[in-house]
């Protein structure tokens, strides 16, 4: 189905990223999988997936990186903007270094990265650029007002291009999980655990409890939603935020 296409997952080499990077690969498509460990992103390199360090909060770490991979597989057509850092943090105890890294990682990056994609994806006559948001990006999340920021700036700007582009063969989404089976959970459970003074188990039910069907995600499901907005029959689907959460936010 995407033979012969270039697709490019920022945070290509774990979780999330992982899984679309394989289920683009599975399709057809070389996948350029970026990051900024070369070792993991040497580790999860295999067949159709291409591994290329690349610290999305680095402009000309992004421009340079893409112009290599543009050059090494030809111009990118599918975009996943997907390297993220979830960390919450109440507002008072948000300095402007949290605050920044934040958004230069999850607002800055996706930025930079669709920008720097488009310029040789609009030389085709076929694009998909799919950010992975958050249920952060659709409702307020407590205690991170910074990746809430982050995480609903990224459907602005997708929604905004999604205008720009109206009529031409590129399409604009959002794909928005809800907690997801990950390194990031791992980690959020123990910051939870720490912070409310809790067992690990109470920690990961308040998560699991987020989710409307009361189960983690698995990556597999939020890169199915990915394959899909890459499908035959996709095209009309545009500007649109696809919320993977067992049920309505
Ligand atoms: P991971 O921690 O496994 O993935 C984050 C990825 O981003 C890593 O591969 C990391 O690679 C990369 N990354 C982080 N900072 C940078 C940077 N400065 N430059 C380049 N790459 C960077 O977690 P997930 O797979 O769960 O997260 C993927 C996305 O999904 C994130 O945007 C997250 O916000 C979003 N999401 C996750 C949910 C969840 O519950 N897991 C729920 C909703 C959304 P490296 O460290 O090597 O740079």
């Amino acid at each position: 189905m995407l033979d012969g296409k270039h697709a490019i997952v920022t945070g290509g080499g774990t979780g999330i990223g992982l899984a679309i990077a394989r289920a683009l690969a599975d399709q057809g498509a070389a996948v350029t999988i970026t990051g900024r460990r070369r070792e993991v992103l040497e580790e999860a390199a295999g067949d159709r997936l291409h591994p290329l360090v690349m610290d999305v909060t680095d402009e000309a770490s992004v421009s340079g990186g893409i112009a290599q991979a543009v050059e090494a597989r030809g111009p990118v057509q599918i975009c996943v903007p997907n390297a993220g850092v979830a960390e919450g943090r109440a507002l008072h105890k948000t300095d402007t270094e949290f605050w920044r890294r934040v958004m230069a990682t999850n607002l800055d990056g996706a930025f930079w990265t669709i920008r720097e994609s488009l310029g040789s994806m609009r030389q085709t006559d076929w694009g998909r650029v799919i950010a992975i948001s958050s249920v952060a990006g659709i409702r307020g999340l407590k205690g991170a007002a910074a990746y809430t920021a982050s995480k609903h700036g990224m459907i602005g700007l997708i929604r905004s291009l999604s205008e720009d582009y109206l009529g031409q063969p590129i399409t604009f989404n959002a794909v928005c999980p809800g907690y997801t089976d990950t390194e990031i959970i791992s980690r959020n459970v123990e910051t939870i655990r720490d912070r409310a003074g809790i067992s690990e188990e109470e920690a990961m039910k308040i998560m699991v409890h987020t989710n409307r069907h009361k189960r983690l995600i698995e990556p597999e499901e939020v890169s199915a939603a990915v394959a899909w907005l890459c499908g035959p029959g996709s095209q009309s689907i545009n500007g649109q935020t696809i919320e993977i959460m067992g049920g309505q936010s």
